[in-house]
């Protein structure tokens, strides 16, 4: 049998079908052709093999491709920050072979015009890009887009991302929509009375910064009411970036209650507290939910390991040094992610023994890939060869000028990480290769 690619050496691990074995693939026409046991694939093959054709797996983990459903690409309207093309650059040296972007573009992705405007210009890119609508016209709460168009050009959820539908009654009926639909309505739970124009978690450490506070409350509330609505409408809610101790016990009752609800967190919010933020200052801590409390990063892990959070989710949020090059609380509110996002979970919750790698790539692969709808990624004969193949015991450090992101506003530069990136193939294609 002729094949495109070899990924040689490597232990598969497809915790979607619950297996880990040491193996060899070979590709063609974009699909997994052979799984071949260990020692099956002859030497003489792989010599006769283009060394570009084959990714050497020794010591690395081998898993179906990682999937964020959180990214803002910011094409149209900013690109200057990320373009698809760089976004999906940036997504595929970080092991993403899918991710969905949020709609607060500018004109945002509110119908089927700009929806096949970014769709377009993925086909060329390196990793799989669907669109999340916007739930109301250009995402300012007064009407609702129009939904059956936008699911007609393929959005796989719905979006006011940035900010919280604050109309009950709208948000009540996008998710009557999404539930004729089947899709999720997303939600950036935060009420927006009540964060009010605050720039870090209220707390001690926001008195003593003297800075305005986002009350965990706005969080919490927030979510409450999308359960209820949820609850009442049967549709399903996705709620994007939880941050607050209280909104995953939320999420927690709200699942027990049999409300179709699911949840992501950020690398940011498991790893990072807002007592960092007087350190230096570092404008790129500035985002939206805040960072918060060690006892709400605690809170994280632990739905996180009780499955009450469903996935991480990047929220991957570009913007210019020239945003962040200022005062904190001038800066814009986000940061990148893509990039960092396995090594921080690797660092962070495997090997600090909270969730063992399966259940982690579940939350990187399967588990948000169902949330969209979509199939999930599977290392077995004749799927799609979407693939991820990372060294789990690999030590490296963030370094600003590696990113392949058109941004570089990341608060975890100089930071040590475990856990690299090796190879992603996408459709059968090598999308990302470490030097
Ligand atoms: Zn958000």
């Amino acid at each position: 049998m002729q094949f495109d690619l070899l990924i040689i050496n490597g232990t598969l691990m497809d915790p979607g079908f619950g297996f880990t074995k040491k193996a060899d693939l070979g590709i063609k026409d974009g699909k997994i052709a052979k799984v071949f046991d260990e020692g099956k694939l002859t030497r003489k093959v792989i010599d006769k093999f283009p060394a570009e054709s084959i990714v050497d797996a020794e010591g690395a983990i081998v898993t179906p491709g990682l999937v964020d459903i959180h990214v803002h690409f910011r094409e149209p309207g900013r690109e200057d920050k990320e373009t698809i093309q760089s976004g999906s650059r940036a997504a595929a040296a970080g092991g993403f072979t899918t991710v969905a972007c949020m709609p607060n573009t500018q004109p945002a992705i509110d119908n089927q015009e700009t929806v096949k405007f970014v769709t377009s210009l993925a086909e060329k890119g390196d990793c799989r890009v669907y669109c999340v609508g916007a739930i109301t016209k250009n995402r300012d709460g007064e009407e609702l887009s129009e939904i059956g168009d936008l699911v007609k050009a393929g959005v796989v959820a719905i979006s006011d991302d940035g900010d919280y539908l604050q109309n009950p009654e709208m948000m009540r009926r996008a998710l009557e929509y999404a539930r004729m639909f089947d899709i999720p309505v997303i939600s950036h739970a935060e009420d927006e009375f009540l964060a009010g124009g605050g720039i870090v978690n209220e707390s001690f450490e926001s008195s003593r910064l003297g800075m305005q506070g986002r009350p965990a409350v706005a969080e919490e509330i927030a979510i409450l009411r999308d359960i209820k609505l949820a609850g009442l409408t049967g549709g399903r809610l996705h709620i994007a970036h939880v941050s607050t101790a209280g909104g995953v016990e939320a999420i927690r009752r709200g699942k027990a209650e049999g409300v179709k609800v699911t949840a992501e967190v950020a690398p940011h919010h498991f790893t990072l507290t807002d007592d960092l933020i007087g350190e230096k200052f570092d404008t790129n801590l500035r985002v939206n939910p805040p960072i918060r409390s060690e006892a709400d990063r605690q809170a994280m892990i632990k739905g996180l390991i009780d499955g009450t959070i469903d996935c991480i989710a990047t929220d991957h949020a570009p913007h210019t040094e020239e945003e962040k090059d200022v005062e904190f609380d001038q800066a814009s509110p986000g940061m990148i992610g893509l990039e960092t996002s396995l090594g921080l979970a690797i660092t962070e919750l495997s090997d600090r023994g909270y969730l063992a790698i399966p259940d982690l790539l579940r939350k990187m692969s399967s588990n948000p890939a169902k949330i969209i709808g979509l199939e999930p990624n599977s290392l077995n004969e004749g799927e799609v060869a979407d693939i991820t193949i990372f060294d789990p015991e690999a030590r490296w450090v963030v370094k600003k000028e590696k990113f392949l992101s058109k941004s570089k506003n990341s608060p975890f530069v100089g930071r040590k990480l475990k856990g690299k990136i090796k190879a992603t193939v996408m459709g059968g294609r090598i999308t990302y290769r470490a030097k």
